[in-house]
């Protein structure tokens, strides 16, 4: 089985949330300005060489047992992700699969969103029952769409086959201008505790340049109502590099969610997607988009500002008030299994990672087969390259990095020799840190991590080399 190494974006970042913005995590993986475009074939011969040995298993229990280490095969997923696939209008940097409603529908007025809940419901009932969930997560799209009693339906399904756990984080996606104060204090009864608001920016012309369907009013009232509801948590999404955008007009954006006392920021940097209208519109680093160097400065500038404000730069796109990171979202970032449930969904449920289909047709006749099929999915087991290599990438996303201990039982100690060389450069320049006895040395017991702005910002070249030392090297085809 061969895979091209533009699809590694995709295949290690977890879910596909849109958060409002549109720029999904699958291209918000590479937190560099610079598009990577590698083209690897990775064949599934085993890099690490053999089976894992009683000793070597045995060591791994020991090592997920005491650490957030990569959660594998054998532990069930306390988290869910539900897409809601629906918009009012299609921003013009989005390239998510979704169905535009208009201006004037909403959820429970429209028979084509009633039906989609009810396969999502039939999709969840069809699954086998696993413990009570942690954290919910509803992504879009513009979940916001959603009646309060639709979510309610919702919901009663999640906990009818799942269970909650006490303290259950229930996150919402919403926009601007497409919910009232009475449909979040509905929200509210039902057990949401956290809001991620897709603002991208505070400027009417920004919005409108994006196609935006609300303006910095709707944004105002939102964020009235945020506090109104007594929420325990939430998010303001904010978008850098936008069209028109400078830095000083990045500074007054990134001001004002300070003030709006926001416990939580996610911000990303724009990208273009083939088949957007900014992607025919226009260019990487050339105007009315900002240069590479006025993108990294913002990306400096975010930093310095919001952790001066009191914010914990706990992810590369993401900040939070102590206690107020998204518990969901370290789901993905820990490598850790998740249900997905809906249309363009990923799961990562028992070492299979499983996508669903990206037009609902298509999604209900999924659906279908996967009830006939007992709720199995035909999908292989994650393998142990793919696991080690997830684990890495998506766990350098993370402030605190990644222990290498929980990862030797599934690579071999040979993981320590390639991380030192293949680090080594991007360590002597202050981008790469280790943790652990020895300082600058990686051992088996360090924890790797990129430093805050700088490794971080050079992600993008540090996670390419890192792929292709974990990787073997390509091979050539066989000459027919
Ligand atoms: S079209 Fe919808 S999914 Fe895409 S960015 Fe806009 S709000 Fe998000």
């Amino acid at each position: 089985m061969t895979i091209s190494a533009s699809s590694i974006v995709g295949r290690y970042s977890g879910q596909s949330q849109c958060t409002g913005d549109g720029v999904s995590l699958e291209n918000r993986y590479w937190a560099g300005a610079v598009a990577i475009d590698l083209c690897y074939s990775i064949h599934y011969s085993d890099p690490f060489g053999g089976d894992l040995s009683p000793v070597s298993l045995s060591l791994l229990m020991l090592s997920m047992a005491a650490s957030h280490s990569p959660c594998l095969r054998t532990c069930p997923p306390k988290a869910a992700y539900v897409h809601i696939p629906f918009c009012r209008r299609r921003c013009f940097y989005c390239d998510f699969p979704i169905s535009v409603m208009g201006d004037s529908r909403r959820g429970e007025t429209s028979r084509t969103v009633r039906q989609y809940v009810a396969w999502l419901q039939r999709e969840i009932a069809a699954t086998p029952p696993g413990p009570p969930l942690r954290t919910i997560f509803f992504g879009g799209g513009t979940p916001s769409l959603l009646d309060g009693s639709q979510l309610a339906m919702l919901l009663r399904s999640l906990r009818c086959r799942f269970g909650v756990e006490p303290g259950v984080e229930i996150s919402v996606e919403m926009d601007p201008g497409t919910f009232t104060l009475e449909q979040l204090q509905h929200y509210r009864q039902l057990g949401v505790t956290r809001v991620s608001l897709g603002v991208q920016s505070f400027q009417n012309e920004q919005l409108q340049a994006c196609g935006r369907t609300h303006r910095r009013a709707q944004i105002e009232q939102a964020i009235g109502w945020l506090q109104a509801v007594n929420l325990p948590s939430w998010s303001l999404d904010l978008i850098s590099g936008l069209p028109g955008q400078t830095l000083a007009s990045w500074q007054e954006t990134l001001t004002e969610a300070i003030a709006h006392g926001s416990p939580h920021l996610s911000v990303y940097d724009l990208t273009l997607e083939p088949g957007t209208a900014f992607d025919r519109w226009y260019r990487p680093g050339q105007g009315p988009l900002p240069s590479d160097e006025t993108t990294a400065a913002m990306y400096r500038l975010t930093q310095q500002l919001l952790v001066a404000a009191g914010y914990q730069h706990y992810e590369i796109s993401n900040y939070a008030q102590p206690g107020h990171s998204c518990r969901h979202n370290r789901v993905y970032w820990q490598n850790r299994p998740y249900y997905g449930f809906g249309m363009g969904a990923t799961s990562y449920v028992h070492g299979q990672r499983v996508s669903r289909p990206r037009t609902r047709r298509q999604y209900y006749g999924w659906v279908e087969q996967y009830e006939a099929q007992g709720g199995r999915h035909k999908e292989p087991l994650t393998s142990r390259q793919d696991q080690v290599l997830e684990t890495l990438m998506l766990g350098l996303r993370l402030a605190e990095g990644v222990a290498i201990a929980p990862l030797i039982p599934l690579a071999g100690t040979s993981l320590v020799s390639i991380l030192a060389r293949c680090l080594r450069p991007y360590i002597d320049k202050g981008w790469v840190l280790i943790d652990g006895d020895k300082d600058d040395t990686i051992t088996a017991d360090s924890r790797i991590r990129l430093r805050d702005p700088e490794g971080f910002l050079m992600s993008n070249t540090i996670l390419t080399a890192l792929f292709a030392a974990l990787t073997p090297a390509p091979q050539s085809c066989p000459q027919s």
